[in-house]
C-alpha cells in the first residue's frame, strides 16, 4: 500500500545530497537566472495566489527576481533539484527591505495554515523548508563551546569555527499508536485538542535508549493504564512542527480497563469498527470528532476501520 498520501511525504525534489558539499557547485547554482528560491518570514512561507480559495501556491522566485532584493547575510538552505533546477530557501526575517519587495508579489501566511492550501508535493517541500531554517534560527551557536556556528553543506550542517564541533539538523521521533482490541480501537481527548470534542490516537517522543515499541508501550501504560504487547508498524510522517517524525504504529491491548492520566489525557474510550467506519463516512459522529485528515492519526485510524 502506498504511503504517499500522508500530508509532508512525497517530496518531488531529488535532495542531491552528493552535491551539497561542493560549495562553488551550490554558488553556480543559486546565481543561475532560473534558480527558484523561496522566502520565509518568520518561519511563514511566501504564498502567491489569492489569500482565500484554493489556486494558491509556494511563491518560489526565480534567481533573477531573488538578486533583486538582495539579502546577502539572509540563511539560505539547499532543498534539491526538480528538471535540473537548484531549490532553494531563504529567510528573511530582519531584512525590511526583502520583505516589502515582495508585497507585490505575493503574502507570507504561517505554515500549519498554508498546508492546507497549496498542491499535495509542495507540502513536503514546504515542511523541509520550513524544519531547516527553524532549525538554523535556533542552533546559530555550539552547545559545546558557545561560539557562533556557521552554516555548511547548503545549511545541512553548521560548523563551530572554534572547538570544531560539526552540528546537524535534528529530527525528533515520536510515536503515534492507535490501541486496539480485535474490533474495538481506542481514541482519546488530549488536553491540547482546545476544541470540537476532538479523540485521536495517543502519542509521544520516544525517549534516549528507547526503541520504538518500548516508547509505544510505555506512552499507553502512562495515559491510559493500558498494557499493549505486539507493536505493528503503519507508515511515518514529517511533522515540521518544529522538527518531528510520526512514527504511525499499531498496539495491541493485553489489558482493558482504561486509567487516564488526568493530565495530557482527559478523556478515553474503546469504540467499535462498524461505529468508527460510520464516523468516518459522516453517517455517526457519536458526540465525538476524528482528527484532521491532514494528520496521520487519521489515517492510522481509517486504515484500521477498513481493514
Ligand atoms: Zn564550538
Amino acid at each position: 500500500m502506498s504511503r504517499s498520501f500522508l500530508p509532508f511525504t512525497g517530496n518531488p525534489l531529488d535532495r542531491a545530497s552528493e552535491w551539497r558539499g561542493n560549495s562553488a557547485w551550490l554558488a553556480e547554482q543559486r546565481a543561475r537566472s532560473d534558480a527558484r528560491v523561496l522566502p520565509f518570514l518568520d518561519l511563514q512561507p511566501l504564498l502567491i495566489g489569492p489569500e482565500s480559495g484554493e489556486q494558491t501556491r509556494l511563491g518560489f522566485l526565480t534567481g533573477a527576481q531573488a538578486a533583486r532584493f538582495g539579502a546577502p547575510d539572509a540563511q539560505e538552505v539547499f532543498l534539491g533539484l526538480e528538471d535540473g533546477i537548484a531549490h532553494f530557501a531563504c529567510d528573511i526575517s530582519g531584512f525590511a527591505a526583502a520583505r516589502a519587495a515582495l508585497d507585490d508579489i505575493g503574502h507570507f501566511r504561517e505554515a500549519r495554515g498554508a498546508s492546507a492550501r497549496i498542491p499535495f508535493g509542495e507540502i513536503a517541500i514546504l515542511g523541509q523548508a520550513k524544519a531547516l531554517l527553524d532549525w538554523h534560527a535556533r542552533h546559530g551557536f555550539c552547545a559545546r563551546c558557545g561560539v557562533a556556528t556557521h552554516s555548511q553543506d547548503g545549511g545541512y550542517r553548521r560548523h563551530c569555527g572554534s572547538c570544531g564541533s560539526d552540528h546537524f539538523p535534528r529530527t525528533d521521533p515520536a510515536v503515534i499508536m492507535l490501541v486496539t482490541d480485535g474490533d474495538r480501537c481506542l481514541l482519546a481527548r488530549n488536553r491540547r485538542f482546545a476544541t470540537g470534542n476532538v479523540h485521536s490516537t495517543l502519542a509521544g517522543f520516544v525517549e534516549p535508549g528507547e526503541s520504538i515499541e518500548e516508547a509505544v508501550r510505555r506512552e499507553v501504560m502512562e495515559e491510559v493504564g493500558i498494557r499493549t504487547g505486539a507493536v505493528r508498524y503503519f507508515a511515518s510522517q514529517p511533522w515540521p512542527f518544529p522538527s518531528s517524525l510520526m512514527i504511525g504504529c499499531y498496539a495491541e491491548a493485553e489489558s482493558r480497563d482504561i486509567r487516564i492520566d488526568g493530565i495530557e489525557i482527559v478523556a478515553a474510550r474503546w469504540m467499535g469498527r462498524a461505529l468508527v467506519r460510520r464516523m468516518i463516512a459522516g453517517e455517526d459522529s457519536a458526540d465525538i470528532a476524528l482528527p484532521r485528515r491532514e494528520a496521520i492519526a487519521f489515517h492510522l485510524i481509517r486504515n484500521w476501520a477498513e481493514e
